[in-house]
C-alpha cells in the first residue's frame, strides 16, 4: 500500500533530523510520498535536490504560525518555487524576529537562576533558521534542570507562562496570499487544536486551499465534522503525521502514522496545475 506523510519537521526547525535522514527513514519505512515542513522556514527543503530523488516523491512546504481572530494557528504552505523572493522575504524577517525573541526569553531563564549561554543556544539551534522555544527545552534538560520537553513547557515555556515572550506573527490573510502569489497551496494545520471554531470559517473565507484533516491531535469527531466541511466547501483535504523526531512526542517515528496517498496526490497534482 502506498502512504504518504504531508507534515514533517528537520534539523531546519524544531525536528531532531535533518532534510537528508528524514528522506533516508521515510523510503526505510515505506513511505511513497513526504513534506517537509518546517517551522517558519525553508532552510531545511532547500538543501535537497528534490527533482533528482528518484525513490521517493519528496514536497516542498512550510508550517507558518499566525494570527487569526486573536488566537496563534498554523497555515501548511506547499510550493514548487522554495527560493521565490517573496517567500524567502517573508521567512527571513520572521527568522530575525525569532531569533531576538528567543534571545529575550533566554535571559528570562538566566534571571530565574538558570545558567544557560550564548554559547548553549547556538549549539541547540545548529543549522536552524528557526528559533523555537523546543531549542531552549532541548538545553534546560542536557543541563539536567528537566527530564522532558512536555514538562520544560509545563513549568517555563508555556504561552503566557513565566518565560514565555510572545511572538510578533503575521495575519493569516498575509500568508494565505502570499501562498496565492508565489502559485503555492495553504492548509489549514491541525484544525482540532484551535480554539475558537470561527478561525475554520475566516481561513476558508480567505480562500485557504485546504485542510489537514488527518493529523494526530484531530480526534475522530474532529475529523468527522471537517469532511463535512470539506465536502462543502469543496477544499482539498491532506493528512499529516507532524513528525518532529523528538522522544515523548507522538509520533516517536516516521511511518508509524500516516496518510492515504491520495491526498498526497491531490496536492501534487494542484501544484503541477499551479505550475502551468
Ligand atoms: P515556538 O514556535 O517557539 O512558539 O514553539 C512552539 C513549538 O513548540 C511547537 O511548534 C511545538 O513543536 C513545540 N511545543 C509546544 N508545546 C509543546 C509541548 N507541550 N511539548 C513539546 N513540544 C511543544
Ligand atoms: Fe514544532
Ligand atoms: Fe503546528
Ligand atoms: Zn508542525
Amino acid at each position: 500500500m502506498r502512504v504518504a506523510d504531508l507534515h514533517i519537521h528537520t534539523t531546519a526547525s524544531d525536528g531532531i533530523y535533518s532534510p537528508a535522514e528524514i528522506v533516508e527513514q521515510a523510503i526505510a519505512v515505506g513511505l511513497s510520498t513526504i513534506a517537509i515542513t518546517d517551522h517558519d522556514t525553508v532552510g531545511g527543503i532547500i538543501t535537497l535536490d528534490t527533482e533528482k530523488e528518484t525513490r521517493i516523491n519528496v514536497i516542498a512546504g512550510i508550517e507558518f504560525s499566525c494570527n487569526c481572530l486573536g488566537e496563534e494557528i498554523h497555515i501548511l504552505g506547499y510550493m514548487c518555487n522554495v527560493k521565490h523572493p517573496k517567500l524567502l522575504a517573508m521567512v527571513d524577517n520572521i527568522s530575525v524576529l525569532r531569533k531576538e525573541r528567543l534571545l529575550k526569553m533566554l535571559s528570562r531563564l538566566n534571571d530565574r537562576g538558570y545558567a544557560i549561554t550564548m554559547e548553549d543556544l547556538h549549539q541547540a539551534t545548529g543549522s536552524a533558521l528557526s528559533w523555537g522555544r523546543p531549542h531552549l527545552a532541548k538545553i534546560l534538560i542536557q543541563k539536567g534542570y528537566f527530564s522532558t520537553v512536555g514538562e520544560v513547557f509545563e513549568k517555563l515555556l508555556y504561552s503566557g507562562g513565566p518565560v514565555f515572550i510572545p511572538r510578533t506573527k503575521p495575519e493569516y490573510t498575509e500568508v494565505i496570499d502570499l501562498m496565492h502569489e508565489i502559485g503555492g497551496i495553504s492548509i489549514l494545520a491541525h484544525p482540532g487544536i484551535i480554539k475558537n471554531a470561527q478561525c475554520i470559517n475566516a481561513v476558508l473565507d480567505a480562500g485557504i486551499d485546504g485542510i489537514e484533516i488527518y493529523h494526530p491531535k484531530n480526534d475522530l469527531a474532529c475529523r468527522g465534522r471537517l469532511e463535512v466541511i470539506a465536502k462543502d466547501r469543496r477544499c482539498l483535504v491532506t493528512g499529516g503525521s507532524d513528525f518532529h523526531g523528538m522522544r515523548g512526542r507522538f509520533p516517536e517515528k516516521l511511518g508509524i502514522w500516516n496518510t492515504d496517498i491520495s491526498y498526497a496526490d491531490a496536492l501534487q497534482i494542484r501544484l503541477n496545475e499551479q505550475q502551468e
